[in-house]
């Protein structure tokens, strides 16, 4: 009798391994905080190959676990310990299409990685508007899949705003076909956007088409210091009302800076501020901004500027801000959150939860950094300088995220701007989410996914 794993890798074809020094990278996530197990890894090249596998796993009852680029930062990709699930991954599903310059739309495999996207639209003159450090490995699969965010939320929107149309295989081995680029559709529930952020719940997103916007022609990038969110918030405000065309605008405390400066890079500024920020702008059309920028900063006499006058040093200041997840990694493991508020919640939000978290965990240290227009930032506790951060985390870490989480509640925020749930967040999103809402992911959980075979004990606990 043929066993359940037997019929999916006859569904895989030449595409699977079970031999363990092949799987083992795919089983701890790039924070190397969640560690699974798993039976075996297929590589479909196919949608068909995809529905086939899903067929076999479903026949089986076999647990199936999507992974893109494994640069998914909770633990969704992950297995379980258990040992019985396959990992389905979507690197042979790379394929990028012709990119359709009338229709502003390209289309590609799920397993396409991001830089390579961005650099198709460029080399046809437009722009994929959504960029983060992981760019060299992030697939759009796992983009779709944790709604992902990153660097030009502020005026493109997160990965759902970029997507036109969807393709995916769901639990039951069905291919959902929506992957035309429709500007309307208004023929009953929009079925491809619960499959968006759905971290692999709810189906194998294979094929995506995406939104372009014409390429820049002109941009300007500076750093400025300022006193506090609260100020760095009126100078986003003065920018869009004076100049426009916001692409990013990135607030990095002080000791975020003094970290990448520790990793041998050079801080911008000459005199000390307590908070920083990045600010793009980009302009499809030749619109001066550099001078404008220069300008604005001019009159809104910030702390200290730098504009950048060539690319190279747009390039450099952009690092600074890459490196800052690096060089925290490489400080030493600290209590990391994803959380968001309402943006004009959020300089009352941290100065009322920082003091209260190093208050009640002696010594700890603050670092929040990230997405300040969107509302969103990495909102991280370090441990006391001098301490075993690993055995501290251990030690304090559920304690300090009850309270953060529970502040971002009361601030009407999320636990999840970005990275998603994943297995590391379940947990919190059933003590904390809105019920109603929890009873009706359980119910659309339930009724696309009755036998649970797709990346159970993800999202929902
Ligand atoms: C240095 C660094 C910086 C980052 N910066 C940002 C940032 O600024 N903003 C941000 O939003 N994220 C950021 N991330 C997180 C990460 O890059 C994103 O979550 C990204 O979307 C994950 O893509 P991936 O291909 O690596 O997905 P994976 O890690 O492989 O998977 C992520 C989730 O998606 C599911 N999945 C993957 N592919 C599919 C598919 N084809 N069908 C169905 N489910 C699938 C997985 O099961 C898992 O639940 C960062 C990560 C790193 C390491």
């Amino acid at each position: 009798m043929t066993s359940p794993h037997d019929a999916i890798r006859a569904a895989a074809g030449d595409g699977w391994s079970d031999d363990p020094a092949t799987i083992a990278p795919h089983l701890v996530d790039w924070r190397g905080r969640v560690r699974g197990a798993a039976a075996m890894i297929v590589w479909p090249r196919s949608t068909d190959a995809v529905a086939a596998i899903v067929r076999a796993a479903a026949a089986g009852r076999v647990p199936l676990v999507p992974q893109g680029g494994n640069t998914g930062l909770a633990g969704g990709a992950t297995p379980s310990p258990a040992g019985d699930a396959v990992i389905v991954s979507t690197g042979r599903m790379t394929g990028i299409a012709a990119v359709d310059v009338a229709g502003l739309t390209v289309t590609v495999g799920a397993g396409a990685i991001l830089a390579d996207v961005q650099a198709a639209a460029a080399a046809a003159g437009l722009a994929f508007p959504l960029d983060l450090a992981a760019k060299g490995s992030a697939t759009i699969g796992g983009l779709v899949s944790t709604n992902a965010g990153g660097v030009q939320v502020v005026r493109h929107g997160t990965m759902r705003a970029q997507i036109a149309g969807l393709e995916a295989v769901l639990p039951s081995g069905a291919v959902l076909d929506q992957l035309a680029p429709l500007v309307k559709d208004t023929a009953g529930y929009d079925i491809k956007q619960l499959l968006i952020g759905a971290e692999g719940t709810l189906g194998i997103v294979t094929r995506v088409c995406l939104r372009l916007v014409p390429g820049p022609r002109d941009r300007a990038v500076a750093w400025a210091g300022v006193a506090s969110p609260d100020a760095a918030l009126a100078l986003l405000r003065r920018l869009r009302a004076e100049i426009g065309e916001v692409e990013s605008f990135e607030l990095i405390p002080a000791a975020g800076v003094d970290l990448v400066a520790a990793h041998g890079l050079r801080p911008p500024l000459a005199q000390a501020a307590p908070w920083q920020v990045l600010i793009e702008l980009a302009s499809p059309r030749a619109a001066g901004l550099t001078e404008a920028l220069t300008a604005v900063l001019a009159a809104a006499s910030p702390i200290d500027a730098v504009v950048a006058q060539s690319e190279a040093q747009a390039a450099a200041l952009w690092r600074l801000r890459e490196t800052l997840p690096e060089a925290e990694r490489r400080d030493g493991v600290a209590v990391k959150h994803d959380i968001a508020v309402p943006v004009p919640a959020l300089p009352g939000f941290v100065a009322a939860t920082t003091p209260a978290v190093e208050a009640a965990f002696a010594g700890s240290r603050v670092l929040a950094f990230g997405h300040l227009g969107d509302g969103n930032l990495h909102y991280n506790v370090r441990a006391p300088a001098g301490h075993d951060s690993a055995a501290w985390v251990a030690a304090n870490g559920a304690a300090v995220t009850r309270l953060v989480n529970d502040r971002v509640v009361a601030a009407g925020g999320t636990i999840a701007a970005e990275h998603g749930i994943g297995s590391v967040k379940a947990a919190e999103l059933a003590r904390l989410g809105d019920p109603a809402r929890l009873a009706a992911m359980r119910a659309v959980k339930a009724a696309l996914d009755p036998l649970g075979i797709m990346n159970p004990g993800k999202v929902l606990a």
